[in-house]
């Protein structure tokens, strides 16, 4: 029998990202999860649905940490998942995180998570992984959809070889650039909190993260989205400017870089897999990804919403 050729798709979809709040949607065309909720209920379904993405199941929502700008909506978000979906979604966190969550935003289902230990949800494997950041067991995650490895890594100090290490798995990836340090030593901020955002346990400045991108990255990288931008102490185009030198500088070209805006919903990006389907049995080909044909209406609508 010819095998049917089935490409697999893995999305990644920032919602909003910075200190007023962060959440984005990684998965498929049908189900997918979400990494924080830090926005409102109301905004997180209304940017999925801008997004193009109004119809997928939410298989669980993964915690970085505890700051309010990450978790704030779980206890709401929890309840509408329920009713939208018919069943409880399982929010899943490390034991640190889920004893510094105030009992106010605690969803009704939780799981205990340990970084370092891979978990499933739905049928996408998860692996989350510790990163320094001034809050109780903080991590990052790395979601695999298909063959395809999503990482999501924003609020820490610093890198470290562990975080340089799970960047180079992913074709897809959503990258702390806080602040210009320029900009941060110059800017409004009190002395005191400069510091603790310039600190090991803060936030990555442009440079930090250009030389995460520099040893971390590898030749799987496509999409690249600088998140967590600062509106006090990065612009956008510095931390651009900061991530373009640092491809370049690693010899990756061709990988497409934007922003993730705080207040509105980044365009979708999307990598294929291609996998053949012999009669019933899928057969997983391992074969090399290939990125999505051009869809000139689909570029149209892009442009239209997220203008
Ligand atoms: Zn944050
Ligand atoms: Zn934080």
């Amino acid at each position: 029998m010819t095998p049917l050729l089935f490409r697999h798709e893995a999305i990644l979809a920032p919602l909003g990202s910075g200190s007023r709040g962060n959440c984005t949607f990684v998965g498929d065309e049908r189900r997918g999860v979400l990494v924080d909720c830090g926005l409102s209920t109301k905004q997180i379904l209304l940017r999925l649905e801008a997004a193009g993405l109004g119809d997928v199941q939410i298989d669980g929502v993964l915690i970085t940490h505890e700051h309010a700008d990450h978790v704030a909506s779980a206890r709401v978000l929890s309840d509408r998942l329920l009713r939208r979906q018919g069943q409880q979604v399982p929010f899943f966190m490390t034991r640190g995180t889920a004893s510094a969550v105030r009992s106010r935003s605690r969803p009704a289902r939780l799981e205990l998570i340990r970084a370092g230990q891979r978990f499933k949800v739905g049928h996408f494997e998860i692996e989350p992984f510790t990163i320094p950041h001034d809050t109780c067991d903080p991590v990052a995650y790395v979601i695999r959809v298909g063959d395809t490895d999503v990482a999501v890594i924003t609020d820490l100090g610093r890198s470290t070889r562990l975080v340089e290490r799970q960047l180079g798995r992913c074709a897809l990836a959503l990258v702390e650039f806080n602040h210009d340090l320029e900009m941060l030593l110059e800017g409004p901020y009190p002395w005191a909190l400069k510091q603790r955002v310039r600190g090991p346990h803060g936030h990555l400045s442009n440079a930090q993260a250009a030389r995460l991108i520099e040893n971390g990255a590898s030749s799987r990288l496509e999409h690249l989205m600088l998140a967590h931008l600062s509106e006090d102490n990065n612009r956008p185009d510095r931390a651009l400017r900061a991530a373009e030198a640092a491809l370049l500088r690693a010899g990756l070209r061709g990988v497409s870089v934007a922003t993730a805006p705080q207040d509105r919903p980044a365009e979708p990006r999307r990598v294929c897999s291609p996998r053949t389907f012999e009669s019933e049995r899928a057969t997983d080909v391992r074969s090399r990804r290939v990125r999505q044909p051009e869809q000139p209406d689909d570029a149209a609508r892009q442009v239209r919403l997220f203008a």
